[in-house]
């Protein structure tokens, strides 16, 4: 998985760098200073150094919880991100983080007591976060983008959650027969209502969990504060840990999802759909809430490959006992997007119109608000559009 193992001399002795020392013992290890002189290099090349990339084990200095985007996620809560790992052991041809960082390594900040504190001291303090987040980054990957159509946080759990289910922060509309309840404030913390803490916008959440141990880490932690609510982002079927613990309400398992195409074209080193499938099922059957997010979306994918893989996850999962389902289309930082074009210049994937709104580059379907109406009335023949929204850079262009 790694060609070689650097750790930071400030976590040499920290337990998690001793375990993952001890479990990579046949790989070279080196001792540096801080992760940024290897991690931030000039002149690294993303695509060589994936096919050899590197792990470092690093602390976690500054700021570890930072706003969600605006747009991100569910309403009636404050929204936060946190990243323990900075990029993923996949290789997704769309993905964002290519554009974003220059090196190919995978950093492990080993600190995670230091982002409990964090995520603590928000809890306790929610309105001292600045609404806007920092970089203005409010449209990376995954539905970490801005104006998703979303429903509030009381409509998503058919479990019952820890936090007030109410939807005080809404005024309820009715797009495209979905019913959605937009914010009044974006950002703004409703009271009563329980804060959502995202794992997995810089890498994916349970990809590196057998070595990483960080699900079993946050998991009891987020168990012991049910108000609070952890949401894991992944592609990954590596559940053993969750399995071997009690389900618990406050923490989502999202799932995400591209058609057999797609999987099979760009998600490389990505575990099958079906076994992506047979993991969110077990979850699903020992009373995990489980959520499903099918993006990106790309321009090319035709309804009906959609309906193939809606029929196929549905029925492998029982939706009545889903959290949530959202699409998202492909959309990425404008400045990523051209990093990525640079180092995939002949990628076939980018190679079509594109659109740039408010920063953000998005691949064009030519009649993309009919198209995506096709790939929702096909999705809600399967689920409640209440449990649904939708990812996208803004608003569509409408046809009708
Ligand atoms: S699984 Fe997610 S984080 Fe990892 S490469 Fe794919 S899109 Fe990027």
């Amino acid at each position: 998985m790694f060609s070689a193992i650097y750790f930071e001399s400030a976590v040499r002795d920290h337990p998690r760098t001793r375990a993952i020392l001890r479990r990579y013992r046949d790989l070279p290890q080196i001792e540096c200073g801080r992760y940024s002189e290897i991690f931030n290099r000039k002149s690294q090349n993303f695509r060589l150094q994936k096919e050899n990339s590197a792990l470092i084990l690093a602390r976690k200095h500054g700021r570890k919880v930072l706003p969600a985007p605006g747009g991100y996620g569910f309403d009636a809560a404050g929204s936060h991100y946190f990243s323990h790992m900075l990029n993923c052991i996949y290789d997704c041809r769309y993905c964002f983080l290519q554009g974003m960082y220059r090196s190919a390594h995978c950093v492990l900040f080993v600190n995670y007591e230091d982002f409990a504190d964090a995520i603590e001291r928000t809890l306790s303090h929610p309105k001292e976060h600045p609404k806007e987040h920092p970089k203005e980054d409010t449209h990376r990957k995954s539905c970490h983008s801005a104006r998703s159509r979303r429903i509030s946080s009381s409509a998503l759990p058919m479990r019952s959650f820890g936090f007030a289910q109410d939807d005080r922060v809404g005024r309820q509309a009715q797009d495209n027969g979905v019913v959605a309840h937009l914010p009044t404030d974006a950002g703004e913390v409703a009271p009563d209502a329980g804060q959502v803490f995202y794992s997995g916008y810089d890498c994916d959440s349970l990809a590196f969990e057998p070595a990483s141990g960080f699900a079993e880490y946050f998991v009891p932690w987020f168990a012991a504060r049910p108000r609070a609510v952890l949401e894991l982002r992944t592609k990954s079927t590596q559940i053993g840990g969750l399995l071997k613990q009690e389900p618990i309400q406050n923490c989502i398992i999202a799932m995400s999802f591209t058609t057999a195409a797609a999987a099979a074209r760009w998600e490389h080193g990505v575990p099958a759909i079906e076994k992506r499938l047979a993991a969110l099922g077990r979850l699903q059957e020992a009373g995990w809430p489980v959520a499903l997010r099918f993006e990106p979306l790309l321009p090319d994918t035709s309804p009906d490959a959609c309906r193939e893989l809606f029929e196929l996850v549905f029925s492998r999962l029982d939706s009545r006992w889903l959290h949530s389902v959202s699409i998202g289309l492909f959309r990425m930082p404008a400045d990523y997007f051209r990093n990525t074009l640079r180092i995939y210049p002949d990628e076939a994937l980018f190679a079509r119109e594109t659109r740039t709104r408010n920063g953000v580059t998005s691949l064009r379907h030519p009649h993309e608000e009919a198209w995506l109406r096709q790939i929702e009335t096909a999705l809600f023949r399967h689920i409640d559009p209440k449990n649904y929204y939708r990812c996208a850079d803004g608003e569509t262009d409408r046809e009708n």
